[in-house]
């Protein structure tokens, strides 16, 4: 361990030599509680995963990581708590394709850039969207649009807020169903799946992660998958490609971001503790079992994040616009 007084001359040493501040300052890192900002209520998708890889993080980096939620407007609270937050590592966030994608294109103004108010740290995992309905609503996905059709009706579906990947998944199937509901937003999806399995709310759109229980249970009925092939853990429900909804071939990517200009030593610091919690068997089990695809190792780290978010935003941006303006 170095003294404060070691840091500081090697700080001195470090500027007179021409080495990177932001490697010095990587030394030691981190010696004091991370925080990993969760943009949805407790108990979500995106708040499971968090504590599933957080605990092992903390494990690899010898300091804690203590999940904070912080719900509200599909994550951009949250995330913008992040962006404007010290870059020293100590405050994450686990955004996904709604955070950095979805939020960016649909609020207006648009809270923060995905791509430049952001540091990549990496890719946890992901997750099939899944569309559940209340009970007794509709067994497939052709009764559901039958429903929304019907003269009269005033159908309602939840998601997690404006740009949410639950809300993605809303505003794309009614566009390609040619329907309309109205779009009731929660904190994040554990009260939302809460409302649709208490007949509250007629249908939502949520990661495996959440659903899987509760469609197991039957207190809400799942009538397709986002993802072009089914699911492994829903062997049972059809894609929604294959119940006849063009235009379905994605799935919620979450990962890890951190603000930018945080120190690239730190960033690898974390990445690589990001790394080392998804080789370890119980995570990968767990996460495989939520329904979770894990990256390989070539696609977790802060470029191919990088790669990946800059990719999404050419591909949803004018799609989500779309959609949202009713075109
Ligand atoms: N991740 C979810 C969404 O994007 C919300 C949640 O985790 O609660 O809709």
């Amino acid at each position: 361990m170095w003294t404060r007084r070691a840091v500081m001359v090697a700080a001195v040493v470090g500027a007179a030599v021409g080495v990177a501040p932001t490697s010095l300052s990587a030394q030691g890192f981190p010696t004091r509680p991370i925080t990993l900002v969760v943009p949805f209520a407790a108990g979500g998708p995106t708040d499971v995963l968090g504590r599933i890889v957080s605990r092992r993080m903390a494990s690899h980096l010898g300091q804690p990581v203590v999940v904070e939620n912080v719900g509200g407007a599909g994550g951009a609270i949250g995330a913008q708590r992040v962006q404007r937050a010290a870059p020293d590592g100590y405050t994450l966030v686990l955004g996904n394709i709604g955070t950095h994608t979805a939020v960016p294109a649909l609020a207006q103004p648009a809270p923060y850039d995905p791509e430049t108010d952001f540091q990549p740290v990496g890719l946890i995992a992901t997750n099939p969207l899944v569309l559940v309905v209340r009970p007794g609503l509709a067994t497939d996905v052709a009764g559901l649009v039958r429903y929304l059709k019907t003269p009269g009706t005033r159908a309602t579906y939840a998601s997690a807020g404006v740009g949410a990947s639950s809300h993605l998944g809303g505003l794309l199937f009614l566009t390609q169903t040619g329907t309309m509901a109205d779009h009731i937003p929660y904190r994040g999806t554990a009260p939302a799946l809460a409302d649709v399995a208490a007949g509250r709310v007629d249908f939502l759109f949520d990661q495996t992660v959440n659903v899987i229980g509760q469609v197991a249970g039957g207190t809400v009925t799942a009538l397709g998958v986002s993802t072009r092939t089914r699911a492994a853990v829903l062997p049972d429900v059809p894609s929604l490609m294959e119940a006849g909804v063009p235009g379905f071939d994605t799935a919620v990517w979450n990962a890890l971001f951190a603000p930018r200009g945080t120190p690239t030593a730190v960033v690898e610091r974390l990445a690589e503790a990001l790394s080392q919690a998804l080789e370890d068997p119980a995570v990968r089990d767990r996460l495989v079992e939520l329904g979770g695809e894990l990256p390989t190792p070539a696609a977790r780290g802060p470029a191919a994040l990088a790669a990946l978010v800059a990719a999404e935003v050419v591909r949803w941006t004018p799609i989500l616009r779309a959609a949202a303006s009713g075109g």
